[in-house]
C-alpha cells in the first residue's frame, strides 16, 4: 500500500486535491487508490504500540485525542476550538513519540553524542512532521474525521515556532530532524524565546512588526523540567588562591546569577525510529519576590531584579546576516552556552566518570560564532570546577569543540568590546587574554612572526578599539571549521580565515548544507510525492537518490503532462492563498517567478525589482508584443532596523500597485508582496514556483537552502554562481539551470575600478530609464524623492553590483520567457531538477558531519 499518497488527501488542499489525485491516479491502479477506508495498517510498521496496547490504531487515537481533550485540557468536544483539538492531538502523538524513544534507547548510553549549540531554530509547526515521521498520517486524519473534526482546520490551528530569522535558524531545524532520521544520538541546544522572529504586516506597504506569540496558549510538544536547571553567572569579580608551589586556583564570584531551566521537545525521526531532543532553555529569576518592597507598595521594584532576569529569553534578536552588538545579546550568548555545557558535562562525569574522556563521547558543534563564548566557558568549568591543569583543559577544550560559519559579510562577524566582556564576564577574559598569550607566543617564534602576521592572526582586535574576534576565538578553540557549501569554504581559507587557515591549513573543511526532504517534499509537496512513489517505487521515501530513477521519465511526455499538473494544483492553490491575503488575483497558467527570503541588500531583490521596472517599460512600449505572462513574487522580513531593506519592500509594494492596474499590462505581469514569509508560507509557495531567484552578488551568499528548495520541487533557478547554486548546477547540469553575471573572482576585480556603476549605468539605456523612474517617483508620486536613497545609492557605490549585472540579468530573464513557451522543454527541465536533488538531502550533509567531523557512528 502507498503510505505517502494516502496522505496526501490529508494535506488540506481541499478541491484542489481532487483534481490532483484524478491527474495522478492511474486507473485500475487500486494500489495507489485515495480511498482510505483501511488506512491505518502502515502504522504497524512504523511504531509498536505501547506495551499492552492492542487497540487499533485509529481507534486508540481517537480515544486518546478525546481524553486528552478531556481530562488535559479540560474541554468537551463540543466547546472545543481548532486550537484545542491541536493541542489534544499533538498530546496523544507525543505520547507516541514517547514510546519509540523509549522503545528504542530506553536504558542505553550512546558511544558519542552530538552536541547542537544554535542561538536559533525556525522550526515551523510539527504536527505534520510528527505524523508523518510516525506513519500515522491516515490514522490520526481517520481518528479526527471520527470526531467529526478536519485534520487539515487542525493543523493550521498550530502556530509557527519561529525561533530564528532564516537560513540559520532552518538549518539547525533541518538538521535535527535528519540526526533523528539516521539515529545519530544528538542533543540540540537553544533558547526558548518567548517571542521569536516579530510577524510583519504591511500598512500602506510599509512593514510593520508585532510580536508574534507562539507560547501563549502554551506548546504541547515540550515538557518542561525545572529538576534541570542550572545556574548562570554575570559579572562580579575573580580572586586567586595557592596551591602548593606552581599551581594559582581563580574563583569566579559573579554579582548576578540566573537560572536556566530546560523546556524539552522530542524530535522524532523518519519511521519513528529514534527520537532526540531539542532542548530549550528559559531564562528565571533566582531571585525571590521582595515581599517586603511589594507590601510597601512598590510593585515594580519588588519585581525589577526578576525581569531584569527574564529578560534574557523574552525575544529573538531580529537581524539576519548582522552582528548585534547590544549587552543583552551577549548575556543570551552566554546564558544558553553555558547553561548547555554544564548539562553536557554532568550528563559526561554521570556516564563516563571522568572528563578525561569528554573528546571522545562528545562532538560540540557551534553554530556560526554566537555560542563561541563555549570556548573559554569550557575551559573556566575545566579549571575551575574540576581542577584541571591549563594544557589538559585546553587538549579537551579544542578536540571537542567544532565550528560552522556562516557568512563572510564583514557586518557579520561578532566581535565584543573587552570592555565589556571584563564588565560581564571577567574571568573570561582572563581565559582569552591567556588562550590569546599563548597563541600569539607560539607564532612569533615561526617565520611569519613579524607584527601584521602576530595583529592578524589575535584574537584581539586593536584597530577599533580592543575588542574580542569572536570568529578567530571560535576557529583557534576548535577541532574543525566548516563553510557551508564549496565556494564559502574556499573563500574562508583566502580571505576572513587566510591567516589562521595558514597556521593549520587542515582545520578548514566543507559541509555543503542541507534540507530535510520529509518537510521540504514529502509534507510540502504530497502530489510531487504521489508522482514519485508511484513511478520509482516507495523506497524513494527513505533513500532520495532513487529520485535518479525519474530522470528517463523527464523524455516521458505522458508523465511531463501529469508533472505539469502537480504544479497547477499548487498554484492553484497559491493563487488563492495570494488573493486572501493581498487581494490581488494572479493567472495560475502565468510563469510563477519567486524570491523569498530574508530582504538584504546582497541578496538583490532591488536588481529583480528593477528588472520588473524595465520589463514594465517594455511591456507598455510594446504591448500587443508576444510577452510571457509572469507573476513576480517576493515574500521576507526586513530586520527592523534596516532602513535600505524596509524602503525595499516599500518599492516592491509601490511598483505593484502601478503595474497591477495598469490596463495595458493586464496578465502579462503580476507583481505581488506576499506579508509574513515564515516556514509555513514557505511551504505553500515552494511547490507553486516555476522560477527561483538567487541572485546574491557572488561571494555573499554563504550557501542558500531556499535554492535546494525550490530547485527540489521543480522550479528552475535563475541564479549568480554563488553558494550552493553553483553546486546545484554541478548536479542538475548547466543546461538546466540559468546563470548570469559576475562570478565571485569577477567582483572582487570588479570592486577595485573607479565608478563601476556609473560606467554600467552609462552603457545600459535601458537601465537607466528604470533608475529614473524609480527615483524621480513614477512609482510614488505622492513622494517623488522616496526612493532616492536606495537609486542614489545604486549611481554612487553599489556595493552590491546590481548595476553591473543588469544587462546580463535581462538577457537571461529574456531566455527564460522564451524557455516557457516550449512547454516540453520547460517541464523536461523540471523533471531533471527534481531527479538530480537528492544530493542536496541534509540526511546527506549529517552524514559528512558524522563521519568526517564528529566521528560519531550512526545508529
Ligand atoms: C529556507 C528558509 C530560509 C532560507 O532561505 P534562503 O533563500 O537560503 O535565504 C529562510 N526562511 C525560511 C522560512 C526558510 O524556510
Amino acid at each position: 500500500m502507498h503510505y505517502r499518497f494516502e496522505s496526501a488527501a490529508t494535506k488540506g488542499v481541499g478541491p484542489v486535491l481532487n483534481e490532483a489525485l484524478s491527474v495522478l491516479v492511474r486507473n485500475g491502479d487500486a494500489d495507489t487508490s485515495a480511498s482510505s477506508s483501511k488506512p491505518a495498517k502502515a502504522a504497524a510498521t512504523y511504531v509498536k504500540p505501547r506495551q499492552a496496547d492492542d487497540r487499533d490504531p485509529v481507534v486508540a487515537l481517537r480515544e486518546d485525542i478525546r481524553a486528552k481533550l478531556i481530562y488535559v485540557l479540560g474541554k468537551t468536544p463540543e466547546s472545543a476550538r481548532d486550537r484545542d483539538w491541536f493541542a489534544a492531538t499533538a498530546l496523544a502523538l507525543r505520547d507516541r513519540i514517547v514510546d519509540a524513544c523509549h522503545e528504542g534507547q530506553a536504558g542505553t548510553v550512546p558511544d558519542k553524542r552530538v552536541y547542537y549549540l544554535s542561538l536559533e531554530f525556525l522550526i515551523g509547526r510539527l504536527l505534520s512532521d510528527a505524523m508523518n515521521n510516525l506513519g500515522l498520517v491516515e490514522a490520526t486524519k481517520q481518528a479526527l474525521r471520527d470526531l467529526g473534526v478536519d485534520l487539515s482546520e487542525v493543523e493550521g490551528a498550530e502556530p509557527d515556532a519561529a525561533l530564528g530569522n532564516g537560513g540559520l535558524g532552518r538549518l539547525a531545524a533541518c538538521f535535527m530532524e535528519s540526526m533523528a532520521s539516521l539515529s545519530i544520538p544528538a542533543i540540540g541546544y537553544g533558547i526558548r524565546y518567548d517571542h521569536g522572529i516579530f510577524r510583519q504586516s504591511l500598512e500602506d506597504g510599509w512593514q510593520r512588526e508585532a510580536p508574534e506569540t507562539w507560547l501563549a496558549e502554551g506548546n504541547p510538544w515540550e515538557f518542561a523540567r525545572q529538576e534541570s536547571t542550572y545556574k548562570i553567572g554575570f559579572g562580579g569579580h575573580v580572586t586567586m588562591t595557592s596551591h602548593g608551589d606552581h599551581h594559582i586556583r581563580r574563583h569566579w564570584h559573579p554579582a548576578e546569577t540566573v537560572n536556566a531551566v530546560a523546556y524539552d521537545i522530542p524530535v522524532v525521526g523518519w519511521r519513528g525510529r529514534h527520537v532526540n531532543m531539542l532542548r530549550l532553555w528559559k531564562a528565571e529569576s533566582d531571585a525571590p519576590v521582595e515581599l517586603a518592597r511589594f507590601n510597601a507598595g512598590d510593585h515594580v521594584g519588588a519585581v525589577a531584579g526578576r525581569a531584569r532576569a527574564e529578560a534574557i529569553s523574552r525575544v529573538l534578536y531580529p537581524s539576519d546576516s548582522s552582528a548585534e552588538g547590544q549587552e543583552l545579546r551577549l548575556r543570551q550568548e552566554y546564558f544558553f552556552t553555558s547553561a548547555s555545557l554544564q548539562d553536557l558535562v554532568r550528563r559526561h562525569i554521570a556516564e563516563r566518570g571522568s572528563l578525561r574522556t569528554l573528546p571522545d563521547h562528545a562532538a560540540i558543534q557551534l553554530n556560526d560564532t554566537h555560542p563561541a563564548i563555549a570556548v573559554p566557558e569550557l575551559m573556566r568549568i575545566l579549571l575551575e570546577e574540576h581542577d584541571f591543569l591549563w594544557e589538559d583543559a585546553w587538549q579537551i577544550t579544542s578536540n571537542t569543540l567544532h565550528y560552522t560559519n556562516h557568512t563572510l559579510l564583514p557586518e557579520a562577524l561578532e566581535t565584543w568590546p573587552v570592555e565589556l566582556m571584563e564588565r560581564l564576564l571577567p574571568r573570561h577574559m582572563q581565559i582569552i587574554y591567556l588562550i590569546n598569550w599563548l597563541h600569539l607566543e607560539e607564532q612569533s617564534k615561526n617565520a611569519r612572526g613579524g607584527a601584521a602576521h602576530i595583529a592578524a592572526v589575535s584574537l584581539i582586535d586593536e584597530s577599533h578599539g580592543r575588542r574580542v574576534r569572536m570568529g578567530p576565538l571560535a576557529f583557534h578553540g576548535s577541532r574543525r571549521v566548516n563553510g557551508v557549501s564549496a565556494l564559502h569554504s574556499d573563500l574562508l581559507k583566502s580571505t576572513v580565515f587566510k591567516d589562521l587557515h595558514e597556521i593549520e591549513p587542515e582545520k578548514i573543511v566543507n559541509k555543503t548544507n542541507g534540507i530535510t526532504f520529509r518537510r521540504w517534499l514529502h509534507n510540502a509537496n504530497p502530489e510531487l510525492t504521489a508522482l514519485a512513489v508511484e513511478t520509482v517505487g516507495k523506497g524513494v521515501l527513505d533513500d532520495p537518490t532513487e529520485l535518479l530513477k525519474l530522470v528517463p521519465y523527464a523524455d516521458d511526455p505522458e508523465f511531463r503532462t501529469r508533472y505539469a499538473a502537480m504544479r497547477k494544483v499548487r498554484k492553484k492553490r497559491l493563487a488563492q492563498v495570494i488573493a486572501e491575503r493581498t487581494g490581488i488575483a494572479v493567472d495560475p497558467t502565468a510563469l510563477f517567478d519567486v524570491q523569498i527570503k530574508r530582504i538584504h541588500e546582497y541578496k538583490r531583490q532591488l536588481l529583480n525589482l528593477v528588472e520588473t521596472v524595465a520589463l514594465y517599460q517594455a511591456i507598455k512600449k510594446a504591448p500587443n508584443k508576444d510577452w510571457t505572462p509572469r507573476v513576480k513574487i517576493f515574500a521576507g522580513k526586513a530586520a527592523p532596523s534596516y532602513v535600505q531593506a524596509k524602503l525595499i519592500i516599500k518599492l516592491a509594494g509601490d511598483i505593484a500597485k502601478v503595474v497591477n492596474e495598469d490596463p495595458d499590462i493586464g496578465n502579462k505581469l503580476k507583481v505581488v508582496f506576499l506579508p509574513n514569509y515564515s516556514v509555513s508560507l514557505a511551504e505553500v509557495i515552494i511547490p507553486a514556483a516555476d522560477l527561483s531567484e538567487q541572485i546574491s552578488t557572488a561571494g555573499m551568499e554563504a550557501s542558500g537552502t531556499g535554492n535546494m528548495k525550490l530547485a527540489l520541487n521543480g522550479a528552475l533557478t535563475i541564479g549568480t554562481l554563488d553558494g550552493a547554486n553553483i553546486e546545484i548546477k554541478d548536479h542538475v547540469g548547466a543546461e538546466n539551470i540559468f546563470i548570469f553575471g559576475l562570478d565571485a573572482e569577477g567582483v572582487l576585480a570588479r570592486v577595485d575600478e573607479p565608478a563601476y556603476a556609473n560606467k554600467a549605468i552609462a552603457a545600459s539605456p535601458r537601465l537607466a530609464a528604470a533608475l529614473d523612474a524609480i527615483g524621480n517617483g513614477f512609482f510614488s508620486p505622492d513622494e517623488p524623492r522616496r526612493f532616492a536613497p536606495l537609486i542614489d545609492e545604486l549611481r554612487h557605490r553599489d556595493r552590491y553590483l546590481t548595476t553591473v549585472d543588469f544587462d546580463d540579468y535581462w538577457r537571461v530573464q529574456r531566455e527564460i520567457d522564451a524557455a516557457w513557451r516550449r512547454p516540453a522543454q520547460w517541464w523536461r527541465t523540471a523533471i531533471l531538477n527534481t531527479a538530480r536533488m537528492a544530493w542536496f538531502s541534509s540526511d546527506r550533509s549529517m552524514r559528512e558531519y558524522a563521519e568526517e567531523i564528529w566521528q560519531v557512528k550512526l545508529g
